[in-house]
């Protein structure tokens, strides 16, 4: 394991009056606990592809990312602890002069070189995984937008083994960004339980296809276990509404839990909604995967604690 974590990670039982009402059970599964600076999916998804790449002799990592880009800010952090270069490619040219936003900053912190392209350049490098730029960075691994390929989705696939004893009342959630989380979940399931991502972005149709493409990558085939709700994310990626914001707030000072935003706070709200219908009907035991950290100074990988 090339960057040893805190493995499995806690499953924590959430009391909540609305959910009892509505006959759910709810527990949460700490991955934000996972690791202080690669935490939650980002560790599941890298830590395999980190093992391929020193395997093959690889010193430099580059991968793709929007400017608040978890996965950049995750595989700087992990190329740094291994020793290894990394570059990213940033979506935005006109950032490139910008005061670094704090996941930029982290991300330049440890060592990764930026480097920041035109939107349509962009789409353009991410289906190409680089290929137009690679002369520029000599031999390395090339790692997707979001870290999601077979073999981050083999790495997630290992999360409901953690879970204990899943039947037919189970329901494993997670957010959707790039849905390599939601592929591998579903891929780990036994028979009888069932994966629910929640759409951070409108991608209706597309994510679906996605998570397909991965599976196929991974497998060679496909899952039906698994389905993605679009009704939940807000109005797009990176968007928090105020109602958004109110209920993570909230669900933080009832239960002593941060709620990172802009993922993990759309899956649990989504979570409220269903909640006693018929995508989470009663006698549902729901797991919410926390995917990852909330923003600000408990991100910045120092003084983590399990309180
Ligand atoms: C990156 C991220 C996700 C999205 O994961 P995908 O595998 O890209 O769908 C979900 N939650 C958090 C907190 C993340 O940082």
């Amino acid at each position: 394991m090339p960057l040893p974590a805190d493995l499995p990670t806690p499953l924590t039982p959430i009391r909540d009056p609305v959910l009892a009402r509505a006959g759910v059970e709810l527990r949460l599964k700490r991955d934000d606990l996972l690791h202080p600076t690669v935490p939650g999916n980002k560790w599941r998804k890298l830590t395999p592809n980190l093992e391929h790449a020193l395997a093959e002799g690889h010193t430099r990592l580059v991968t793709f990312g929007g400017a608040y880009s978890t996965h950049l800010r995750a595989t700087a952090a992990a190329a740094r602890a291994l020793g290894l270069a990394s570059v990213g490619v940033v979506r935005g040219e006109e950032l490139a002069d910008r005061p670094r936003n704090p996941s930029l900053a982290a991300a330049e912190a440890d060592g990764m070189q930026l480097e920041f392209v035109a939107r349509g350049a962009y789409r353009e490098l991410v289906r190409d995984l680089g290929r137009p730029l690679a002369q520029r960075w000599g031999r390395c691994l090339v790692l997707p937008e979001g870290g999601s390929n077979a073999l981050a989705v083999r790495g997630t696939a290992a999360l409901p083994a953690e879970l204990g004893g899943l039947d037919g009342r189970d329901t494993v959630c997670c957010a959707v960004g790039t849905g390599g989380t939601l592929a591998g979940i579903a891929a780990g399931l036994p028979p009888g339980a069932r994966a629910l991502g929640v759409a951070v972005l409108r991608g209706e149709g597309y994510l679906e296809e996605e998570v397909a493409a991965l599976h196929r990558a991974a497998y060679g085939r496909t899952f039906a276990n698994w389905r993605i709700d679009h009704g939940h994310h807000g109005g797009g990626y990176g968007k928090v509404p105020a109602a958004l914001e109110e209920f993570a707030a909230g669900f933080g000072e009832r239960h002593g839990i941060g709620v990172e935003r802009r993922y993990v706070a759309k899956a649990l709200q989504a979570v409220y909604g269903l909640a006693g219908t018929a995508a989470l009907p009663p006698g549902s035991r729901v797991t919410l995967v926390v995917t990852g950290l909330p923003d600000g100074p408990t991100a910045a990988g120092t003084g983590l604690s399990r309180s």
